[in-house]
């Protein structure tokens, strides 16, 4: 099959790029943008499955008789098998549940493991590298039953010190060990964590394993339940979808013992004054009306995405210029990498020892050139690292050398337009 060019090319099937070009009385700024792993841009394929299904085809699902809200239950459920078939065609299509996000997903796992898994004597184990969304809930589910939650570090500050000590890791998992989550792919430092040594450590102490795979859904490969995964998080939004929906995809066992996290319409079997009964999953995860729009939306994104070539294509795309960019970046003698610079991120954290991240960003947006600074959502990792603020650059499938070599140049020059 003929696959598509990434890059500038591809750029012209996101309309945000033309849109966001800056006219001036000299000449045309291009749009670059270098956030994906915020939030990815959309496709037209995806805006014009939005616009089309709202325009034609909505109805509520599961709920009504009509020929219309059939159609639209029946491209609802697709998604869940489309899903399903994304993470690897083993996978039971019934135990993918659609939620608001990551987020709300990793919420949905620590609340009901804290019910059923979770006693006084539990270890949750988690890197303390991790988005607050996959450590705060933790938090909550260890002050919650009194039990232990604890960190694996990393070994450094720098360079290969910015890997999870497997050492620390391999004491920390022990027979109390209940949980281990972790991220596939770090959101500040872009590190891809030894995911397999991790789930090896668990399994061995038959520890429920849950990834957060918020950052690396676009370009590594999904099929983690072969390594022994019990349920794994995403979002529709890094994935070049919609907002407002995620996916939690769970073992079967995993999806039996889980209680549901929300209560009410589309989840129940029978109702009476006295209590209720639950469906199977998914539904018994879905109470209210579920995020219909959004699924489309998410069919369409990862029919679009299988037509660019495949995780290996993009990760090689993305993390060669995130490599090009640390190149760059090292000529600047003001910037601080906080990155592992093993050539396979896909994002690059730095700092400028006189401006702060802040400020660069705000320079840099005077360019048109998008990227992000702050803590990103992990203090934990910020505190360690020793900074207040880090800027990002993330790749997506439309950077190209141009975003990489335009943003240094700003970096370099940091001079502010007229
Ligand atoms: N985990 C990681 C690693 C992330 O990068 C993010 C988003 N920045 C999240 C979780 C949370 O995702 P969402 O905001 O879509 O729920």
């Amino acid at each position: 099959m003929l696959t598509k060019q990434l890059g500038k090319k591809l750029r012209k099937e996101f309309p945000v790029f033309d849109y966001n070009a800056r006219h001036t009385k000299d000449e045309i700024r291009p749009f670059h943008y270098l956030d994906s792993a915020a939030s990815a841009q959309k496709p037209s394929a995806v805006i014009d499955a939005l616009h089309s299904f709202i325009e034609h085809k909505y109805a509520t699902v599961h709920r009504g008789a009509y020929a219309l809200s059939a159609q639209s239950t029946v491209m609802y459920e697709s998604t869940r098998h489309e899903v399903a078939k994304f993470l690897g065609s083993s996978f039971d299509s019934s135990h993918i549940v659609f939620t608001k996000g990551t987020t709300e997903s990793l919420n949905m796992l620590a609340s009901g493991l804290s019910e059923t898994v979770l006693t006084k004597s539990s270890r949750i184990v988690l890197p303390m590298s991790e988005h607050h969304s996959n450590l705060v809930p933790w938090q909550q589910a260890a002050l919650k039953k009194d039990c232990e939650l604890a960190y694996i570090h990393l070994n450094g500050k720098q360079g290969d010190g910015l890997a999870l000590n497997l050492n620390e890791a391999s004491k920390l998992i022990t027979k109390n060990t209940k949980v281990v989550t972790f991220s596939h792919m770090g959101n500040v430092l872009g590190q891809i964590n030894p995911i397999e040594e991790l789930i090896s450590l668990a399994k061995a102490v038959n520890a429920i394993v849950i990834i957060d795979c918020a950052q690396s859904i676009t370009c590594l490969n999904q099929n983690l339940f072969a390594l022994g995964a019990d349920a794994i998080a995403f979002s529709g939004h890094k994935f070049y979808g919609p907002t407002g929906i995620g996916v939690l995809a769970l073992t079967k066992s995993l999806a039996e013992i889980l209680p549901p996290f929300m209560f009410g319409g589309g989840m129940v079997s029978a109702v009476s004054e006295e209590g209720a009964n639950w469906v199977d999953p998914p539904h018994k995860f879905e109470a209210g009306t579920p995020p219909i729009t959004e699924a489309i939306g998410l069919s369409a994104a990862i029919n679009w995405y299988n037509t660019l070539g495949g995780q290996e294509k993009i990760h090689n795309h993305c993390s060669k210029l995130a490599s090009q960019f640390i190149t760059g970046l090292k000529k600047i003698k003001e910037i601080e990498i906080f990155s592992p610079e093993s050539g396979r991120e896909t994002l690059v954290s730095f700092r400028h020892k006189t401006i702060h991240s802040h400020d660069l960003t705000t320079i840099l947006d005077a360019h048109n050139i998008a990227l992000r600074s702050g803590h990103h959502c992990a203090w934990p990792l910020i505190h360690h690292l020793g900074v207040d603020a880090l800027c990002r650059a993330s790749f997506g499938v439309y950077n190209d050398e141009d975003d990489v070599e335009s943003s240094l140049e700003v970096i370099k020059n940091h001079r502010f337009l007229n």
